[in-house]
């Protein structure tokens, strides 16, 4: 394939851009090549500036589970951004939406919408501390909750425990206050609770990580994970930005049977507008201003064409509900594809799905936390990734990330990207 215009383009961007990129892991730094920069999409397909077609298993990063340019949403936001783009006054859209998102997740009663993932996740922490009034928070290693300070930590050098700044910027004295454990082991939980038995205001977890690449939680560890929380009086956040709507409907909540007191969502939820939200109980939720002293304000938030995006989506997901077995079975089938051609040719390959979520490590171990994760070979990913692409096939470009399939994912998209993975795969062990 042909990048010549991608190639200019990036690097005219990089004089004007940091990086050429508006977000880190678009840059390709990864993997090989630099990204195709994208003209337009349909369906389950990608057209970049150099006419490239691909396949495409990103989808802006999970929102686009009904593909490109899908008509209803299309139709919806046109309608709505016809009658203005934004009032900074309430709209019925919000309430509708809203509405939708109590129906179908039991641990929510209220929801505010604000206008991404991180933000969703930021105000939900601040929500925890203040009905806790408890400082700490704890999280998993290798999980990702947005780029806000409390979250961007690594484990410290000393105490493994409690986190240092990951970042430049975030100061120590807010990551002193952010706790690490150990994803899918309970007794890193417990070292946490016993170093602050009662100084921990919230527990925040991805139920199916997709940060790390694809790592769900065992059932059992979300169970014992919600025993401590409650006994130690800390809230229990689920962060589902990424896994609500796309492992099921209601995410992880559909798939086990434990229940958070805070709920954070995104992407799917804007149907590719900027939309995020946090939801709980209303008891919990009375604290939040105005009706309670917990401050969080958006002049964008709620905003009534994002709002009129996710609602058509949310609905079109609800009237169909055999639609997430059709997705799981095409992840499952990519997945299988992909074992397969890894098996012929002897190179490690280990794959999970959930719903519409797929993931692969080359790695010849289950991939349980983020150490595990951290053995891939992520030498091998990048070759697959250029691989893939040359052929037609956008995967996205870090071996520590998701895949989606969408509803235009057709089943001859599945079977065209699994002959690219056989060819790829017997390349990569040639070489
Ligand atoms: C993407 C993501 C976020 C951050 O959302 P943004 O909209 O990128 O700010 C937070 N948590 C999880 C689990 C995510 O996948």
């Amino acid at each position: 394939m042909a990048y010549e215009k991608s190639i200019a383009a990036f690097k005219e961007a990089y004089s004007v851009i940091p990086g050429g990129v508006d977000s880190p892991v678009r840059a390709f730094s990864g993997v090989e090549g630099t990204p195709p920069f994208i003209e337009r999409g349909e369906g389950g397909y990608l057209f970049d500036i150099d006419g490239n077609r691909y396949i495409d298993f990103v989808q802006s990063w999970g929102p686009l589970i009904f593909g490109h340019c899908d008509a209803d949403i299309q139709a919806a936001v046109i309608e709505t951004a016809k009658k203005g783009l934004s009032f900074g006054a309430p709209t019925t859209l919000e309430t509708e939406l809203a509405n939708e998102i109590v129906s179908l997740f039991e641990s929510i009663d209220k929801v505010r919408f604000v206008s991404s993932g991180t933000e969703a996740v930021m105000s939900a922490i601040r929500l925890a501390r203040g009905v806790t009034g408890r400082d700490a928070i704890l999280k998993f290693t290798g999980c990702y909750h947005g780029h806000s300070d409390s979250l961007l930590v690594q484990a410290g050098s000393g105490l493994a425990t409690f986190g240092t700044p990951s970042s430049p910027g975030v100061p120590e004295d807010l990551t002193k206050h952010t706790l690490l454990a150990t994803y899918n082991d309970i007794l890193s939980v417990q070292q946490c609770f016993e170093a602050l038995p009662e100084g921990i205001a919230c527990v925040i977890i991805e139920p199916i990580a997709g940060n790390m690449g694809l790592v769900p939680a065992d059932e059992a560890f979300l169970e014992e994970l919600r025993y401590l929380c409650t006994k130690h009086g800390a809230l229990l956040i689920f962060d589902e930005v990424m896994s609500g709507f796309r492992a099921s409907l209601k995410g992880a909540q559909g798939i086990s049977t434990v229940k958070p007191d805070i709920v954070t969502l995104g992407k799917v939820i804007g149907a590719g507008m900027p939309v995020g939200a946090f939801g709980a109980s209303a008891s919990i939720m009375k604290h939040l201003s105005p009706e309670g002293p917990v401050y969080q304000a958006g002049t964008l938030s709620g905003n009534p064409v994002a709002m009129a995006a996710g609602l058509t989506s949310l609905r079109k997901l609800k009237s169909n509900p055999s639609l997430y077995v059709t997705l799981a079975n095409k992840a499952k089938k990519l997945m299988q594809g992909f074992a397969h051609a890894a098996e012929v040719v002897g190179i490690p390959l280990v794959t999970d799905v959930r719903g519409s979520m797929f993931g692969f490590f080359f790695s010849g171990k289950q991939v349980k936390n983020f150490d595990d994760a951290l053995a891939n070979d992520s030498k091998m990913f990048a070759k697959f990734h250029k691989g893939m692409l040359d052929r037609g096939v956008y995967l996205a470009c870090s071996s520590y990330e998701t895949g989606f399939i969408c509803t235009a994912t057709t089943d001859e998209m599945i079977e065209e990207s699994i002959k690219a993975a056989y060819e790829v795969m017997a390349e990569i062990k040639g070489a």
